[in-house]
């Protein structure tokens, strides 16, 4: 896996079963990386999310959750 600029890919999780579209999400990323489609929301623009995790915080209905998956290249001479 290639990672450029950040050592750590962002995954945003939506339950769409308990999103309600209320955009609370999309109006504080400051990365403009949400968008809502249908009443729900969506990622846009992965790349620019920084996993400061506002989206989950501000979120009243723990409907986005967000991780990093950072990966370790390890070469070891045996
Ligand atoms: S703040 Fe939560 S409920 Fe509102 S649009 Fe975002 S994910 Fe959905
Ligand atoms: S973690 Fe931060 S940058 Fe990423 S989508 Fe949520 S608010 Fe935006």
């Amino acid at each position: 896996m290639k990672m450029k600029k950040k050592d750590f890919l962002p995954v945003i999780q939506i339950n769409k079963e308990w999103c309600k579209g209320c955009g609370i999400c999309v109006e504080f990323c400051p990365s403009q990386v949400l968008i809502l489609n249908r009443q729900c929301v969506e990622v846009a623009n992965l790349e620019a999310c920084t996993a400061c995790k506002l989206c989950e915080i501000r979120c009243p209905d723990f409907a986005i959750e967000v991780s990093k998956v950072t990966e370790k290249i390890e070469l070891e001479d045996n």
